[in-house]
């Protein structure tokens, strides 16, 4: 096999969607000390620090000069190269959580066995689903008492609307968590009590589901219960097909505790097995090949300095297909212009690193004047090649914003306009108003304080902002849309975004029905269909 086929197809690039507090650091940990990244589980954990008041992070942004938010973990395990794409989550949850995700070739949904689906899990959920990526879960915690295994892959199903298919099933849960009953290979893992920090793999023993030792080593009833399992298991349930898995119907489901190691290696064994190497995108209606020796890759993700003597910023690009070295000319499709990328960076594990080189599935970060948008492509000169661009989420919080001196409209509308092109915030105008007074919708809060900071540092300009009661945005898809026949509540209320597309804010669900249900054949989406 040649370098580039053999460096490509041991690639595996995926996120973690959660709830916060189901996991997903813990796991994240442990995935890495499986793989030698960190010596001891915890490291990971530091990163938790960043998550605090935005002044002091954005102290943190300034010292450096530099983001600090890592955009991506890589490290090597069974003779697989590892991207795990780190989606923000507690306070900086923003619309690059979702961005994120169209950068990954897979998800690792992870459940707190005790809580079930979330509301965060909800919305990185529907973003993979309508992807169409592999979504593999973990019920971690079972550690601790948990819900009902089979309620747990019912609310699944039922809330999420994609079939599961357990493929490993638990013994036991809290104290009682003997252990998992492996369905593909018909054995049991018993696991040998860890030591509470899990720093260590957890220890297993290997029973076949008729061994005497069995009953005596979970109990009478863990074993009664296991035998039934087995049982409704065999009998009932999804056919294991690995087509759906890929298609993002099926998903495969493990249980687990990521705390006391138990099942996670095999956990991350099977999904390793059965998840893509990179797979192929779309570039103007046609599959690119992700081992095609031409460069290609888009931007996903694109963080400000948030050091106001430099402006630059830093572009995160997916490369989708071909290999890219250090210095080599490419192609900026939507400037047209020939150039090299500077200061090429990966991030392994904690720290970050000038690169050489990086293959088709990796994400690299490179230094931004200010000439990336969102969605870009970048590729070997000659190469005829244009990513299908990154659709717009739909924001939750909303408010109006104004500059307090009305003598800086320039500066105002300037910093405003770049903030939106780096996707920070999105800008919406009521139809036939001027830039004076504009409706900013963001994914998280945070950003609405990342807005005022800049504006004040970056442009000198003061804002006044008041929020609006508005929960939900959509953007209506009908080609033939007239906004004067529209029939929507009076709390409801009609914008446009920087393209002129029409869309519409509701302050409830019910008030999204009622104009579902008073316009025929009007069309509402969640995403904002990419350019
Ligand atoms: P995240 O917010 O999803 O990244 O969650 P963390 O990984 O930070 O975990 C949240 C809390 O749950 C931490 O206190 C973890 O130690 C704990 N935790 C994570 N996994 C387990 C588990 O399997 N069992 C138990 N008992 N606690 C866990």
């Amino acid at each position: 096999m040649s370098d580039l086929k053999s460096e490509i197809t041991k690639r595996r690039t995926f996120a973690i969607i959660s709830h916060p507090d189901a996991g997903k650091t813990t796991i994240t940990e442990k995935f890495l000390l499986y793989g030698g990244a960190i010596q001891l589980a915890g490291t990971v954990k530091g990163k938790k620090n960043t998550r605090h008041a935005v002044s002091d992070w954005m102290e943190i942004e300034k010292q450096r000069g530099i983001s600090v938010t890592s955009s991506v973990l890589q490290f090597e395990y069974g003779g697989h190269c590892i991207n795990i794409l780190d989606t923000p989550g507690h306070q900086d949850f923003s619309e690059d959580t979702y961005r994120t995700l169209m950068a990954a070739d897979s998800a690792i949904m992870v459940i707190d066995a005790s809580k079930g689906v979330e509301a965060q899990t909800r919305k990185l959920f529907k973003v993979c689903s309508m992807r169409g990526i592999p979504i593999f879960t973990f019920i971690n915690k079972m550690d601790l008492e948990s819900r009902d295994p089979y309620d747990l892959l019912d609310e699944l199903e039922k809330e999420l609307g994609i079939d599961t298919y357990a493929v490993n099933w638990p013994i036991g849960c809290g104290k009682e968590f003997k252990g998992v009953y492996d369905r593909q290979k018909n054995h049991i893992m018993a696991f040998e009590a860890a030591s509470v920090s899990g720093t260590k793999e957890a220890k297993v023993t290997i029973y076949q589901p008729d061994d005497p030792k069995l009953e005596p080593m979970v109990g009478e009833r863990l074993w009664e219960t296991l035998q039934d399992d087995i049982e409704l298991l065999g009998g009932a349930g999804e056919e294991f097909d690995m087509d759906r898995v890929h298609a993002g119907t099926l998903s495969p489901v493990f249980f687990g505790s990521a705390l006391t190691n138990f099942g996670v290696e095999p956990f991350l064994q099977y999904f390793l097995e059965m998840t893509p190497p990179p797979t192929a995108r779309m570039s103007k209606g046609e599959i690119i090949d992700p081992f095609d020796e031409h460069f290609s890759a888009f931007v996903f993700k694109i963080q400000a300095n948030m050091n106001k003597a430099h402006r630059d910023r830093v572009a995160f690009m997916r490369i989708c297909s071909g290999k890219f070295e250090k210095g080599m000319d490419v192609y900026h499709v939507q400037a047209g212009k020939k150039m090299q990328l500077a200061q090429p960076q990966q991030i392994m594990a904690q720290d970050r690193a000038i690169i050489d080189e990086a293959y088709a599935g990796d994400i690299i970060g490179v230094f931004d004047p200010g000439i990336f948008s969102i969605g870009d492509t970048v590729c070997t000169p000659g190469f005829d090649c244009k990513y299908s661009g990154i659709p717009t989420f739909a924001p939750e919080v909303f408010c109006r914003i104004r500059q307090k001196d009305t003598m800086k409209r320039k500066q105002f509308i300037k910093g405003m306009e770049q903030i939106a092109q780096e996707g920070a915030i999105q800008i919406f105008q009521e139809p036939h108003t001027g830039m004076e007074e504009v409706i900013v919708g963001v994914v998280g809060v945070l950003q609405l304080e990342v807005l005022e900071y800049r504006l004040k540092n970056e442009y000198r300009v003061d804002i006044i902002m008041e929020n609006l009661p508005y929960q939900h945005l959509r953007w209506i898809e009908n080609e033939d849309f007239q906004p004067d026949e529209l029939k929507i509540t009076s709390d409801s209320k009609i914008v446009q975004d920087y393209r002129g597309r029409y869309l519409l804010l509701f302050t409830s669900m019910w008030n999204l029905n009622w104009a579902l249900d008073k316009n025929e054949g009007l069309q509402l989406s969640e995403f904002g269909r990419a350019e």
